[in-house]
Formats: structure tokens, sequence, C-alpha cells
């Protein structure tokens, strides 16, 4: 199974936004786009994006307090592709936390060279208890492994189908948000699939069951970090059997 990485685009322009997505899309990245400020924040809170492209230029809101903002409670990688081509504005975004900078115009090949790099580095720079499609997320006695796809509670492989796996993956992926049935659904099982509250929590429910029944710990000892409430209040949330 494949989770591809999702990218924000965050650019108002649209001749430029139809470039970025074509490149972007041909090379097997997820692509979602914003044309504001305002249009991004609620995107990044719900849709978990790998990375976000973002243009300083908006409407409504300047790129670089965006930047600030999104660093505020995320390490999630920013990529700025931007016409200010002065050594300030460069300056003044990467010191707030932007990962990258390209200026306009640019090469398709560069620009999928830093977006592999940023995510990379975000990856392999961050300890637990980060996101991940890749590597290992752990919290407290549980641990996912994105590489073999197995889910483990202190050290056991609690033995997961493979949508529970799917669902316990994405609830990895995006620790630090909360998730919607609806949303959760989409993603898994894309955006044409008619939601079926039912069978997911069937399934959250079997999950449950195999990740507190596995020894020797009862249940998962969840995360104290800020970063992951919500990957154990998405684990509250699972029914009780
Ligand atoms: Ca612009």
């Amino acid at each position: 199974m494949n989770i591809r990485d999702k990218i924000l685009i965050v650019e108002d322009e649209r001749s430029i936004t139809n470039f970025l997505r074509t490149i972007l899309v041909s090379n097997d990245y997820d692509v979602i786009v914003a044309s504001s400020g305002a249009e991004a924040y609620s995107m990044i809170t719900s849709h978990c994006p790998d990375l976000i492209v973002l243009d300083l230029g908006l409407p409504d809101i300047d790129g670089l307090q965006i930047i600030k903002s999104v660093r505020e409670w995320t390490l999630l990688p920013i990529v700025v592709v931007s016409a200010r081509a002065h050594e300030r504005d460069k300056v003044q975004a990467l010191d707030l936390g932007a990962d990258d900078y390209i200026t306009k115009p640019f090469g398709a090949g560069e620009l999928l060279a830093r977006i592999r790099t940023a995510i990379r580095h975000t990856r392999t720079g961050l300890a637990n208890e980060t996101i991940a499609t890749t590597g290992k997320f752990k919290a407290g006695d549980l641990e996912i492994d994105y590489d073999k796809h197995q889910v483990l509670v202190n050290g056991v492989n609690a033995n997961l189908t493979q949508n529970e796996y799917k669902i316990i993956g994405l609830l990895g992926k995006c620790a630090g948000k909360v998730l919607t049935y609806d949303y959760i659904i989409k993603e898994l099982w894309g955006p044409g699939t008619k939601g079926n509250n039912q069978s997911l929590r069937v399934h959250m429910a079997n999950i449950r069951r195999k990740i507190e029944k596995t020894p020797p710990s009862r249940s998962i000892s969840l995360p104290r970090s800020v970063s992951a409430t919500a990957w154990s209040r998405a684990i509250e949330l699972l029914p009780d059997t």
C-alpha cells in the first residue's frame, strides 16, 4: 500500500497554480489548493497536508504571517515560491521557519528536488510523535511502522487487518488533529465513497480491542506532548465494545 504525500498549494494566481498542480500530480503527489490565506489556514487544519508550497503575495494575508502562525503549532514543511527576489525577503521567510525559498520563475526539477528535501528533513529531524508516512510513529506503548505496515503495542504485533492498519496509519499521520468520521472515510476509501459510519465504527472497535488486549499493557499510555493531543483524543473517540 502506498500512501501518497499531500501537498497544499497556497497561490492566488491561477496560471501558477495550474503549473504547480501539473508538476506535482504527474510526480505522484496528492494536491489541494488554497487561493487565499484564510483558505490556507482552514485547509491546513482540515486536510493534514505533508507540505505547503506557499506564495507570499496573497490577497488577504501576507505569506510571511502564515509562516509565523503555522510555526506556532506545527513543523509541517513550508517551501516558499515567491516573486520577491530580495535577499531580505528570503532571510525573513527562512528566519520565520520556512524550510526553503524558491524565486519565480523556477524549473520543475528544482521545485521537486526542494520538496523532496524538505519532506525528508522534517521526517528525519523529528523525534517521536511526528507526522510521518514512512519511518515510525510512536505514542506511548504504541508504534506504527510505516515501512512494514505494522502496528506494535509494547513491541508486539497487534495483527491489524489492512483496513485497520489504514485507519490507524491515518490517525498517526494526522496526530495533532481531530478527525471527523467523514474525513477518515474520504481519506481512506476515496472522495466518491458514500459515508458509512457504521463500518468505520466496527473497524475502530476491532482496532481498540486489538491494541488494548495486547499484553503486557492493558491500554495505551497516552502521549504527553501537545502535538499528540488529538491522537489521544482520537483513541478516546474509538467506541467501547
Ligand atoms: Ca500572488
